[in-house]
């Protein structure tokens, strides 16, 4: 019988690296794996042929003399292809314990570890900046006290499953393959509870509402997420438990900002203000401070309050509140104060002349000179 191309059987170029011919085995395996095809001759056949010639492209030796002479090449070593599923799964223990190994790890161990949860939290911003202690309610699994988490009532425990002996696998024998499936008595497990307790129905943990103790470190931010550990589920049958996670989310302020550890914001002040210069109050987290304006202050200048920001989470240097400056024109004056504005503006004009005289004046000076 003439034997089919090793290469195109798996459908790969000649000089086609291992990854590739890894992965394209991978493929061909798990589509004419005979579980997925049950009874199919013909799929059986391509998955014996996939695997023959995965054995031989993998093996840098093999391939080599492959390439050379071909199958007879091979021959001569002693190599003849496979004569049943044991050949196969012992040569390709590293694929097929990807395929399969869920369901060996699964027979194997009956406890299973307690899921992570996630708990959403809004706080205020000013409590992101100071940290806080609270009690959270949460809902959560925990380990049935009636039974002690066994599931049984009390006095038996899970027993070793009778369809397949603890194994959680059962085989057949199907022409060239010997097949396992999980075992449909106890799921996989091995293990099954003849008498199931009455309060958790077998599941070995009921729901209940759990207070938990929270700390909130000063300098948290949205998205910031607080580890508890051991505060998830309660596991099965001696199983850790999972851990709870805390997600912060910070509630946005009417008149600060926040950009890393620094607040922004913004000081409106007066015209006046602004060109005489000025104290007022401005807030901040730990009440309101004085603020010095700057005789001549312009509009958009920024001043900070050094510290006066968020404290670090990673211990780095306090942030800062940094301020810009709003002048505001004023648009409703009085007959008086316009008046008066029209004198200050008659003033500036003669200061301007002046100050452009004395400018020509010089330039006249040094044209001279
Ligand atoms: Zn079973
Ligand atoms: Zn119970």
């Amino acid at each position: 019988m003439n034997k089919p191309d090793y290469y195109d059987v798996l459908g790969v170029d000649r000089n086609a690296e291992s990854k590739e011919i890894k992965k394209a085995y991978r493929k061909l395996a798990l589509k004419y794996h005979p579980d997925r095809n049950q009874g199919d001759r013909e799929a059986e056949e391509r998955f014996k042929e996939a695997a023959e010639a995965y054995e031989v492209l993998h093996d840098q030796e093999k391939r080599q003399i492959y390439d050379q002479f071909g199958h007879e090449g091979l021959q001569g070593t002693g190599f003849n292809g496979f004569h049943g599923f044991e050949d196969i799964s012992k040569s390709f223990s590293d694929i097929f314990d990807d395929f399969f190994g869920m369901g060996r790890r699964r027979s194997q161990s009956w406890t299973t570890p307690g899921r992570d949860l996630r708990y959403d939290l809004e706080i205020e911003f000013a409590e992101a900046a100071t940290g806080k202690e609270m009690e959270l309610n949460i809902p959560r699994l925990e380990t049935c006290e009636t039974c002690n988490g066994s599931g049984a009532s009390s006095g038996t425990g899970p027993q070793t499953c009778p369809t397949c002996q603890g194994m959680g696998q059962v085989y057949q024998t199907r022409g060239f393959f010997r097949l396992s499936t999980t075992c449909p008595e106890c799921g996989g497990q091995g293990k099954v509870i003849i008498d199931p307790c009455p309060d958790c129905h077998g599941k070995g943990r009921v729901e209940k509402e759990k207070t938990v103790s929270l700390r909130i470190p000063p300098g948290v931010d949205t998205g910031s997420r607080l580890r508890l550990r051991g505060e998830g589920e309660a596991g099965l049958q001696g199983g850790p438990r999972g851990d709870l996670y805390v997600v912060i989310h910070v509630r946005p302020h009417e008149f600060f900002e926040r950009e890393g550890d620094h607040i922004f914001c913004r000081i409106p002040i007066s015209m006046v203000d602004a060109v005489l210069g000025a104290e007022i109050e401005v807030p901040t987290l730990n009440g309101d401070q004085i603020l010095v304006i700057p005789k001549g202050t312009q509009n958009g200048r920024v001043l900070r309050f050094k510290g006066a920001g968020f404290p670090n989470l990673r211990g780095k240097r306090q942030g800062d509140q940094v301020m810009e400056i709003k002048v505001l024109i004023p648009t409703d004056l009085t007959r008086g104060q316009e008046e008066l504005l029209k004198e200050f503006a008659l003033l500036e004009e003669e200061k301007r002349k002046k100050s452009w005289m004395s400018k020509a004046a010089e330039k006249v000076k040094e044209a001279l000179a």
